[in-house]
């Protein structure tokens, strides 16, 4: 496994490659001259499918580059995210698959720290085999080498901490990836895959030594990148590396080589996001509460502090919802009833429109309350205004009708004495008539 060398370093990741290209060549006679497992295998398909195209899906950013030089090899390389977004996009969902074990299968060690390692068949005697991830401590190792004081090892490499596990653009759900690496190795075989081809022949890489970038950048420059990403002072700078740099200094100078993006950066994010968040908080014209699974007020915002009519926020944190509201809603949530635009009566006085629901993951319970006491008086005055015009509608129509048959009825009862009387007058004159003719 050696190859007859004092120092064999691994060469199946690229970020450690370019490391050593570029920053370490005096390391380069270590670097294993074989091809990547990405590179032997698109080689593979390429023999056994000839006119095939080969794409390769990976958690690294550097297979972009490696895939870029090799020679057609891969044909085209995309991230974990970039798949992800492109399913989601075209909303296709590929079902999970079941944890199903192969023998052969040992390989899938790769991408764990070590994986290399573990999926060796012969360890040369008299050889230490390590493994050494994250790019400080692959540089420290390196410069150990460059001094000579490194002898008898077979050396697995990792710029990432925890390896291709914990690559910038894996797609980590709710896995951390220690959990994730507890999987991977239920998921191994002992065994190998069955290799077509292999048998044609030994595989071989050549890596030379590649030019570092020459600009230099003066301090200023490299603050106005830092400040851009919320560093303005040393205490600022993490150095936590979550941004494949080791320092938030080197991360500024790549960024200023047009290298890196400037707001790849989890803790920038991450205050953006959450101050972000709190301005949405503060500012809502609804009043908002986060509850634990207890009903105690983890949070709230001056909008709920008006509606329970406590002087501010801070005033109701820790104390228990039941303490101003009713909880049976709120508690409801946690067995999965939740509320939306319930009405609500609150002992000031007060009508509130609530939205409660019960966030699992968090394991809170958030609540927005909408006032809506003014609306709501205005709503019964006019019900009450309409009522009363009704009332009144009706009084005067039945007054009115009144009037309408006492007329009707002296009417009727003048048009018969008027009958009446026409009617005698009519016979009197008859009877007149008869009687001067006699
Ligand atoms: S992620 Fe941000 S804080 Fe961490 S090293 Fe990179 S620039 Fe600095």
């Amino acid at each position: 496994a050696s190859g007859g060398k004092d120092v064999l370093i691994s060469s199946c990741r690229p970020s450690v490659n370019l490391l050593i290209q570029k920053h370490c060549p005096e390391a380069l006679p270590y670097l294993a001259e074989v091809p990547s497992p990405m590179e032997a295998h698109a080689k593979l398909l390429k023999r056994e499918h000839p006119g095939c195209s080969v794409v390769f899906f990976s958690p690294c950013i550097a297979k972009k580059q490696e895939a870029d030089s090799s020679f057609g090899m891969v044909d085209a390389c995309l991230t974990f995210l970039e798949l992800q977004s492109m399913l989601r996009e075209k909303g296709i969902e590929i079902p999970l698959m079941g944890e199903k074990k192969e023998e052969g299968s040992r390989t899938r060690l790769f991408p764990q720290e070590g994986g290399i390692l573990d999926s060796m068949e012969k360890r040369e005697k008299g050889y230490d085999y390590l493994s050494v991830s994250g790019v400080e401590d692959c540089l420290a190792v390196l410069e150990e080498i460059k001094k000579g004081n490194v002898h008898h090892a077979f050396l697995e490499m990792s710029s990432c901490h925890l390896s291709c596990l914990n690559g910038p653009a894996h797609v980590r759900g709710k896995k951390s990836p220690l959990l994730a690496e507890v999987a991977l190795s239920r998921f191994a075989g002992k065994g190998d895959f069955p290799v077509p081809g292999l048998e044609e022949g030994r595989m071989e890489k050549e890596f030379a030594p590649l030019p570092q970038s020459k600009k230099e950048f003066g301090e200023k420059e490299i603050e106005a990148v830092l400040r851009k990403i919320g560093k303005n002072s040393a205490k600022d700078e993490l150095n936590c590396s979550s941004c494949g740099y080791p320092s938030c200094h080197e991360k500024a100078k790549a960024v200023l080589e047009g290298k890196a993006n400037l707001e790849m950066c989890l803790p920038f994010l991450m205050e953006k996001a959450t101050s972000f968040g709190s301005d949405i908080v503060e500012y809502s014209p609804n009043g908002i509460l986060v509850l634990n699974e207890d009903g105690t007020i983890q949070l709230s915002n001056p909008a709920m502090a008006a509606i329970l009519g406590v002087p501010a926020p801070s005033a109701l944190l820790g104390r228990s919802v039941q303490e101003f509201l009713d909880p049976e809603l709120f508690f409801l949530s946690l067995s999965g009833e939740n509320t939306r635009l319930k009405k609500m009566s609150l002992p000031n006085g007060k009508i509130v429109e609530a939205t409660i629901h019960y966030d699992e993951k968090f394991h809170i319970i958030l609540g927005s309350l909408r006032d809506v006491t003014d609306h709501e008086l205005r709503k019964a005055r006019h019900l009450k205004d309409a009522e009363e015009t009704a009332r009144v509608t009706s009084e005067v129509i039945d007054r009115n009708m009144e009037a309408v048959q006492k007329i009707a009825q002296l009417l009727g009862e003048s048009a018969a004495e008027t009958k009446l009387a026409l009617t005698r007058l009519s016979q009197t004159i008859q009877d007149r008539k008869g009687g001067g003719s006699k």
